[in-house]
């Protein structure tokens, strides 16, 4: 029996919830990779050597651990057929984007 569940949500939805958790600046944006549990934000990527160009098709998709000369063993990247992300993005074209959770503040 399959029991893996992905929770979806529409693209606008997703970006308030952002905007709500870290504000408008998206290098804050906190994402956490359900594979290693690291955290992980553009600013991250950036400091590690990543272009800005690379950034959006890497964060939240492909982990830091792919370009970390420090890699703690994760080379996790997402894809459509993946497995291993609780979460899709429901793009405005109607095209799903597997991606990381956002990290949640402690309630
Ligand atoms: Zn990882």
């Amino acid at each position: 029996m399959d029991t893996y569940e992905i929770e979806r949500i529409k693209r606008a939805d997703w970006l308030e919830l952002a905007f709500e958790l870290f504000g408008r600046d998206l290098t804050d944006w906190t994402f956490v990779c359900p594979r290693c549990g690291q955290f992980q934000t553009a600013r991250d990527m950036l400091r590690i050597g990543l272009q800005e160009d690379q950034i959006e098709e890497n964060i939240g998709i492909n982990c830091i651990g792919n370009f970390n000369p420090y890699n703690t063993g994760c080379f996790l990247k997402l894809s459509k057929n993946s497995r291993e992300h609780e979460l899709e993005i429901i793009m405005e074209d109607g095209r799903k984007q597997p991606i990381f959770k956002f990290l949640k503040p402690a309630t």
